[in-house]
């Protein structure tokens, strides 16, 4: 399963997407269209997740934790693991 990455179509959106929001998808699934936290709308980057700004990537979770997010990583159908912020490991699953 390919991750993409989206990014604000204008830049630079909130503390969730100014960044890139990398979500693991399957080609069922259909594609972010918009962000969950401010509803900017999304373009997808293709290719593999380029790290363009050093140590942005590695940043990136605690600055949400720190801007009070939660971010959860859609792991397979309807379950999604925590990556950072408040609340439980996991949702959904079997
Ligand atoms: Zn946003």
């Amino acid at each position: 399963m390919p991750i993409h990455e989206y990014v604000p179509l204008e830049p630079p959106g909130c503390a969730l997407c100014c960044y890139g929001i990398e979500r693991l998808e399957r080609l069922a699934d259909a594609p972010l269209t918009h962000c969950s936290a401010c509803g900017a709308p999304l373009r997808r980057v293709l290719g593999a997740p380029a790290v363009t700004t050093g140590g942005a990537h590695l940043l990136r979770e605690g600055h949400l934790a720190r801007h009070g997010f939660t971010q959860y990583r859609k792991v397979s159908k309807g379950r999604y693991e925590k990556t950072t912020g408040e609340g439980p490991e996991t949702i959904g699953g079997d």
